[in-house]
């Protein structure tokens, strides 16, 4: 059964992470579209595949409840509107799962529960919990309390951070057009579908029509960007019709769908965590011989390379090492503090000793605590 479920080119998938946006959710027509999404998710949970749903619509369900035509601009009514919207969103997925006879769990989330290893920890083990209760977990941004800073912005990048979090094998973002069009498929009728991105790229962006809408925020720019995450960590991403068209098609019908192919080696998760989660404190500029070594033989940060440090940063805390031009080369957590490394800077490593007394440490980043972007 499972093998059937999905396209010949997306084989062998285990765990599976899929999003939806909010138009899908409370525009006219949308009590059967998620009585059809909770089927599919269910036909596929059923198959032997883990599921995770990442779900907007909570702002967007509010708005209604309280009768606002437009997204509100104030900060506090949005929350308003997620605190009441989120709800009514859980009690539609409950009805309509409960007659499926399965489990959802739901967890919300700010951009502070990945920046903080020791929560992005927790927070995969909770995910991994539910799963192996045989749950399928419901995720969304938790708009109630999040503020500018820590706030995702919008659930693609939400949906990309699941994706990486639990090592899932796809990720499918469903939106209300059919994956990515050489033009606006809602202005030109000779708009031409592409079913397949082999590898993504700055390229495909300027194929995001972008619109604004009264419901939600994001548009293909954001999808794009977020395949791009997911993808370059190896998991491959299809964008796809979930409006007229459902979930089962999407993942078996290239015309309702576009495929972003995977790079074809699957990122390491503590990588994953440098890479897309966690927060830099600050900057260390590198010399060309250092950059080098990093990019291209596999090398740990010494302070022979480093040329200087751009903010005050602890011992432990996440950098990005640059260029001199400023370009980056890769993130690591660092060994010695901001106001350590301008004294050891340029040293070799015999100098450390001599400069810093007792050290831990010969390397500034060790190749094993550090991801090249
Ligand atoms: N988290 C928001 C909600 O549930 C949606 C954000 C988005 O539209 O991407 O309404």
């Amino acid at each position: 059964m499972k093998s059937t479920l999905f396209r010949n080119d997306i084989k062998g998938i285990k765990t599976v992470v899929v999003k939806t946006g909010s138009r899908i959710l409370t525009c006219s027509g949308h009590e059967l579209r998620v009585k059809n999404l909770v089927d599919d998710l269910a036909t596929i949970h059923h198959s032997g595949v883990k599921v995770i749903l990442v779900s907007s619509g909570a702002i967007a369900r509010g708005m209604s409840a309280l009768n606002l035509q437009k997204r509100p601009e104030d900060i506090p009514l949005q929350q308003a509107c997620a605190s009441i919207g989120q709800n009514g969103l859980m009690n539609l997925y409950q009805q309509h799962f409960t007659k499926q006879n399965i489990l959802i769990g739901q967890v919300l989330l700010t951009w502070d529960d990945l920046r903080n290893k020791k929560r992005y920890l927790n927070l995969r083990n909770t995910l991994f919990q539910l799963l192996e209760c045989g749950c399928i977990p419901i995720v969304n941004e938790n708009d109630s309390v999040g503020i500018e800073e820590i706030q995702f912005g919008n659930n693609d990048v939400l949906g990309a951070q699941i994706a990486l979090l639990t090592h899932a094998d796809l990720f499918v973002n469903l939106t209300d057009v059919g994956g990515l069009y050489d033009k606006n498929p809602q202005k030109s009728a000779d708009a031409r579908h592409i079913p397949l991105v082999p590898m993504t790229s700055s390229s495909v962006q300027k194929f995001a029509c972008d619109k604004k809408n009264n419901l939600s925020v994001g548009g293909m720019s954001t999808k794009i960007k977020a395949a791009e995450m997911v993808t370059k960590a190896g998991i491959p991403t299809l964008i796809g019709n979930g409006f007229d068209s459902n979930l089962l098609s999407v993942i078996k019908d290239k015309n309702s769908a576009t495929l972003f192919m995977p790079s074809p080696k699957k990122m390491p998760s503590k990588d994953r965590w440098l890479a897309f989660a966690g927060q830099s404190r600050g900057k260390i500029v590198v010399d060309q011989g250092a950059c080098s070594a990093i990019k291209n033989r596999g090398k740990s940060l010494l302070a022979a390379g480093i040329i200087d440090t751009c903010d005050n940063f602890k011992t432990g805390d996440m950098v990005d090492i640059v260029c001199i031009d400023g370009s980056p080369i890769a993130k690591g957590l660092v060994n010695f503090s901001s106001s350590e490394i301008q004294l050891i800077r340029g040293c070799n490593t015999k100098k450390l000793r001599e400069k810093l007394g007792k050290i831990r440490f010969d390397e500034v980043i060790l190749r094993d605590n550090m991801v090249v972007v």
